[in-house]
């Protein structure tokens, strides 16, 4: 029996899964079990960013996992504080909780946006207003967060206390945000939406209307953090700067993890007992995630980031049938004449080429940010061909 045959017995059926299954990976590329190599433009939706099988973080997680795996955060642990201590001085934001994927990143900033509007503006103040075609993620709040109706249908209903707008319509924001706003969360590449930058100008503009009416920002920076938009964290090229954010995805390079980062004011409403994760911020997942910063420092990851999107964004856009190449940095949506993505994305799996129909006119690529200038030329020509 195939794996698929096997899979298609014992799971739940809420993936439509590709019909080919990898067994290990090297850099930019995965094998299958019949030894072909693909080129892998997906990186696991925007995670393994520094390559499969990455020797520093495979080393790092093989010596924590030898030394310590888990002791619950009822003790701390080298890593953890480690690992904080070096986001927190990147980003400027001032301290963090650990999570264990981008939804718990989520509900972690949305709680504590709860708790801080109901602290400091009384016990009405607890809506979180975002963005029509958003996601941040599955759980029941982060699902009440996401701007996409479709996903929401069948489990309403939902917490109460979450309202959508426009992207780029301030005169909604200006109408939604009220005195129980307690916050504002955005995404800066609305990556799952179809790959569709948020504009700095709007960006701006929402920082602007949150520090006027007291009410926190906090940006999802789950799959654009990390270097994918070019930047460390994806707000810094934009001229505003966030009460609360959060990442996850790419942060230890495919060992689940999750942060929510916030300012002093802002993480100081969060008292023993308000918050906790029997997982977050385990020694293994904290030292892989700090080899993947070393990796990103000491290979200059980020100047590869903007010479990669430059090329990419040149060669893609020449194809015929592509309208235009959209997105920041690597995480890139190539926008198609008509609605065949699907197909495109399976021709491409044909031709050894891992790439995402985010929509159905939309393909994603979303690379490995270590992928080399031969391995681009590459992906477009087979991506070329696909189409
Ligand atoms: N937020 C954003 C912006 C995302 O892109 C995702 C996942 O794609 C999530 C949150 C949810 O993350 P996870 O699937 O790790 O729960």
């Amino acid at each position: 029996m195939s794996i698929q045959e096997r899979e298609s017995k014992v799971l739940f059926r809420v993936y439509p899964r590709s019909p080919v299954s990898f067994v290990s990976g090297e850099g930019s590329w995965l094998v299958a079990e019949d030894g072909t190599r693909y080129l892998d433009c997906l990186s696991g939706i925007s995670v393994v960013s520094v390559g499969h099988a990455n020797p520093r973080v495979a080393e790092a997680i093989a010596r924590q996992a030898s030394t310590l795996v888990h002791v619950s955060n009822f003790f701390c642990t080298e890593p953890m504080v480690e690992l904080a201590e070096r986001l927190v001085g990147l980003s400027g934001l001032d301290r963090v909780f650990f999570a264990n994927d981008g939804a718990t990143a989520n509900e972690a900033a949305i709680k504590l946006a709860r708790k801080w509007g109901q602290t400091k503006r009384g016990p009405e103040c607890f809506e979180v207003v975002s963005l029509v075609d958003s996601f941040h993620g599955r759980t029941l709040a982060t699902l009440a967060a996401t701007g996409q109706p479709a996903k929401q249908a069948v489990f309403q209903p939902l917490p109460s206390g979450f309202s959508q707008v426009p992207v780029g319509d301030l005169d909604a924001l200006r109408n939604a945000v009220s005195s129980k706003t307690a916050a504002v969360l955005v995404e800066t590449v609305q990556a799952e939406g179809g790959v569709r930058p948020v504009s700095a100008e709007y960006l701006q503009a929402v920082r602007q209307l949150c520090d006027e009416r007291e009410v926190l920002m906090i940006v999802d920076d789950v799959q654009c953090g990390m270097g994918r938009t070019g930047s460390w964290f994806s707000w810094e090229p934009l001229g505003f700067e966030p009460d609360v954010a959060t990442m996850a995805k790419a942060l230890a390079n495919g060992l689940p993890i999750g942060a929510a980062l916030a300012k002093e004011k802002v993480a100081d409403v969060f008292k023993p007992g308000d918050h906790g994760t029997t997982f977050g911020g385990g020694p293994v997942v904290c030292a892989a995630a700090l080899a993947v910063l070393d990796e990103f420092e000491e290979r200059e990851i980020l100047k590869n980031v903007e010479a990669r999107s430059n090329q990419f964004k040149a060669l893609l856009s020449e194809i015929e049938g592509v309208t235009e190449v959209r997105g920041r940095g690597l995480l890139l949506g190539v926008g198609l004449e008509d609605a065949r993505a699907v197909e495109i994305a399976r021709n491409a799996l044909t031709n050894h080429l891992i790439v995402n129909p985010v929509r159905p006119d939309t393909v994603r690529f979303a690379p490995p940010l270590t992928i080399s200038g031969e391995e681009v030329d590459e992906a477009v020509r087979r991506f070329s061909d696909s189409i």
